[in-house]
């Protein structure tokens, strides 16, 4: 046993002081008056000081070589703990009168002792209590419910090197020769062999602090033995892998009733009810089971030699280890794990989240009315994302390649940082005059072609659709507006007339505005095979710009989405835009480039969809992806049109362009552009399009792939060669793929065209699973 793990430690025995004393030095101390019982410690020599009519404390003296860094770990653990998940029930730090965290006092020898105090907990341990399944999925959720209170908790000892960190395996392994029966030797030595070589890949999985020794001893239980009461002895806590912290109560938290397996899979499942587990973790759970197991067996022999009253207080445990380890390996990793894997996903667990998800489905139904739409037949529940994965509440893990709004992953720890740091710094109007909103629109108009250089900021794409919309008809004079048939650009009064795709019933359309006839060729009047289609189609800007002036509206604006999102995801043929830009700059009207879907570099070749068609938009638009779910919005103009604008009207927006705002776009850019994106979104788009084509020799429903970089439509037909649109089919395979566990949607004028738009750290690996899962569905 190596010198300096903290296993020497044991060798010293607690402090020797007096029941008398104590009772002295706590009310000296904390000014709690009681009688003191001495309770057993291993290396702290522990009193509950109890006044009348209260539980009292836990008055702890700690013996001299104890470190003040560890004990402020723990009191700075505790007090975090407490903060984040105020019910958690953990010890709360009793503070000294002084209002110290510890003090010192001298022994009889004149050597000092740390100590301090804890509120007492009531409760009974739950050492010897035969677990149910429900106490056992309990104290699954409640050690998860601590791992995510500490989620976010560091401190410099957290690096404490103790032996009951099974990273320290190395040197451990010597002493399981110390085992005196042969074949337990080969057993225990050949399970600390195997962790070992599995290190490397514990090294990848998620650390944070962790308890590390939630064992029965350490919990206490509610009188119906149905709920943990009660986490005690935080002096175990490391940095280290969640899996390690599972381990110990998945592999102690047994009894007599069920095989050691099951009992670990009810704790398994009750964590991962509350935390989900990642894919990687349920082996890696078999592995540290066992490495535990193997622990306390060599531990317990190291202190038969050095400590035989340490090691009393270990010899159950060692005894359960070998019949625990040998129930493991029989069974084998992959069946453990496949158990593993179903009790997470037990009708138990999926129960409750039925009842749950079912619950609020009624709630949500109730308070925000009936007709915000869910997705999906059966709607989604959703806890948490993470890159291109989306979880539920029992961990069910999804593929989101729907979402295009958190461009650069789902709670990308870089944003989330940026928005935490400035929410907590600042968080103002832009009247004030602050960095970040110049600097981010420095560098977003250094992504853009020379003359837009100037950004007016709010807090959405239908916002910078409005904004934008008023600076093209106070600068024009005009009052009329060209859109594409089926568009949307947004929720305002304003925004919404522009937007033809919120009259699916047939409204006519205000007459201000005029709608373009979409250039579909592949279900239009033009196809792909014309070499006249882009002309075609640009000849009805004519007619649209004709009945604008003949009405005496004029022509304020020509609005166009480049991605052509709501009429399918539309490959328009090349000039089109170009031409219907040319007819209305002619007709003294001004061009709205919409990229609120197409920027940023989802269409993998241009980072901005304008620049795909050759047209350089008067007013640029942005809202969903522009700080990768933090609501932003812009519209990025020339500096003449904007001050035309603002010596006209005096416009403000109080949230527009904040300080946390400008925070959240800045790291969102930078991310897009370090970790090149754009370059993704081309290469992993196309992968996408060929294998759906691929798809397509087999799959008569595929009519039609098309789409650029990260931005996938698939037409769904019924007749191939009549090109009939089937909306029921692609209803139904956007369904049967979440069943497989991908998202995706559904658009265009029919609804029958599928819509791939995930964010864009979709790889070639997340390509080859949705188009697996496309294969079964159709
Ligand atoms: N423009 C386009 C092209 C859009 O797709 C949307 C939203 N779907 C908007 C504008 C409006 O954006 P928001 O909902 O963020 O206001």
């Amino acid at each position: 046993m190596p010198e300096d793990l903290r296993l020497v430690a044991l060798e010293t025995s607690p402090p020797a002081f007096t029941e008398g004393t104590a009772e002295m030095m706590a009310w000296d101390i904390f000014g709690v008056a009681g009688t003191a019982q001495l309770l057993y410690g291993e290396r702290d020599q522990n009193f509950r000081i109890r006044p009348e009519g209260s539980d009292g404390i836990i008055f702890k003296i700690l013996g001299p070589a104890e470190d003040p860094a560890a004990v402020d770990f723990q009191t700075a653990a505790l007090e975090h703990i407490a903060a984040m998940d105020p019910t958690l029930p953990v010890p709360r730090v009793r503070r000294t009168l002084a209002g110290e965290a510890y003090t010192r006092v001298n022994d009889n020898a004149g050597v000092p002792h740390i100590v301090r105090a804890l509120d007492f907990q009531p409760g009974r341990i739950m050492e010897g209590v035969e677990p149910s399944r429900a106490l056992l999925r309990n104290a699954g959720a409640t050690l998860a419910r601590l791992d995510r209170a500490l989620a976010n908790f560091f401190h410099p000892a957290a690096g404490q090197r103790i032996v009951w960190d099974a990273r320290r395996a190395v040197e451990l392994r010597p002493s399981a020769d110390l085992i005196s029966d042969s074949a337990h030797r080969a057993l225990i030595g050949g399970v600390l062999d195997r962790f070992i070589a599995f290190m490397p890949e514990l090294a990848r999985l998620r650390a944070q602090v962790i308890h590390n020794d939630c064992h029965p001893g350490n919990m206490l239980v509610d009188p119906e033995q149905r709920a943990i009461t009660g986490l005690l002895d935080f002096g175990d806590m490391i940095h280290g892998p969640l899996v390690l912290n599972i381990a110990v109560t998945a592999a102690e938290t047994t009894g007599k009733n069920l095989s050691p397996i099951d009992y670990a899979a009810e704790v398994i499942a009750g964590y991962n009810a509350v935390l989900p587990l990642e894919d990687a973790e349920f082996p890696a759970l078999f592995e540290a089971i066992i490495a535990r197991h193997a622990m306390s067996a060599t531990i317990h022999a190291w202190r038969r030699q050095h400590d035989p009253e340490g090691a009393a207080k270990l010899g159950s445990l060692s005894a359960a280890s070998a019949p625990a380890i040998e129930a493991f390996l029989n069974a084998g990793r992959d069946a453990v794990v496949a158990k593993f894997r179903a009790a997470a996903a037990s009708p138990e667990t999926d129960r409750a989240t039925g009842t749950l998800s079912a619950q609020l489905q009624t709630r949500r139904r109730h308070f925000l009315g009936r007709g915000l739409e869910l997705s999906y037949r059966e709607p989604l529940h959703l806890v948490r994302g993470e890159g291109v994965y989306l979880y539920e509440p029992n961990g069910g893990r999804y593929l989101d390649a729907y979402n295009n709004v958190p461009s650069v992953g789902h709670g990308n720890p870089r944003v989330a940082a940026a928005i935490g740091r400035q929410m907590a710094t600042l968080c103002t109007n832009t009247r004030y005059l602050h960095q970040a909103v110049v600097d981010y629109a420095e560098r977003l108009t250094a992504t853009m072609p020379a003359g837009l250089e100037t950004c007016l900021f709010v807090n959405s794409g239908s916002e910078a659709n409005d904004a934008a919309w008023r600076i093209a008809k106070i600068v024009t004079g005009k009052r009329g507006a060209l859109v594409m048939a089926n568009a949307y650009h947004g929720v305002t009064d304003a925004v919404a007339a522009l937007s033809p795709y919120c009259w699916p019933y047939a409204r006519p359309l205000q007459p201000h505005v005029q709608a373009l006839e979409a250039p579909d060729t592949y279900r239009g009047r033009f196809r792909a095979d014309d070499p006249e289609a882009a002309a075609h189609y640009a000849a009805d800007a004519h007619r649209a710009i004709s009945a604008l002036q003949a009405s005496g509206h004029g022509v304020a604006a020509l609005i166009i989405d480049s991605a052509f999102v709501s009429n399918g995801i539309l490959d328009v043929p090349p000039g089109y835009f170009a031409a219907i830009a040319a007819k209305v700059r002619a007709a003294g009207g001004l061009v709205i480039g919409d990229e609120v879907q197409s920027g940023f570099g989802r269409l993998g070749d241009m980072f901005w969809g304008f620049a795909r068609h050759g047209v350089v938009p008067d007013l640029v638009t942005l809202g969903k992806p522009m700080a990768n779910g933090h609501p932003a919005g812009a519209v990025v103009t020339r500096r003449d049109l904007l001050e035309a604008f603002t010596d006209q009207i005096d416009f403000f927006s109080t949230f527009g362009g904040n300080p946390v705002s400008a925070a959240a776009a800045l790291a969102t850019l930078d991310i897009l552009q370090s970790e090149n994106l754009q370059e993704n979104a081309r290469a992993t788009g196309s992968l996408l399009r060929e294998g759906i084509s691929t798809l397509a020799t087999r799959h008569p429903a595929i009519g039609d792939v098309r789409g650029s970089g990260l931005m996938v439509g698939v037409d769904i037909v019924s007749d191939r060669s009549r090109r009939t649109p089937d909306a029921d089919a692609a209803k139904q395979i956007a369904n049967a793929m979440r069943h497989l566990g991908v998202l995706i949607g559904t658009e265009g004028p029919d609804g029958n065209v599928l819509k791939i738009r995930p964010p864009l750290p979709f790889g070639p690996e997340h390509a080859t699973i949705l188009l697996d899962a496309l294969d079964r569905s159709l």
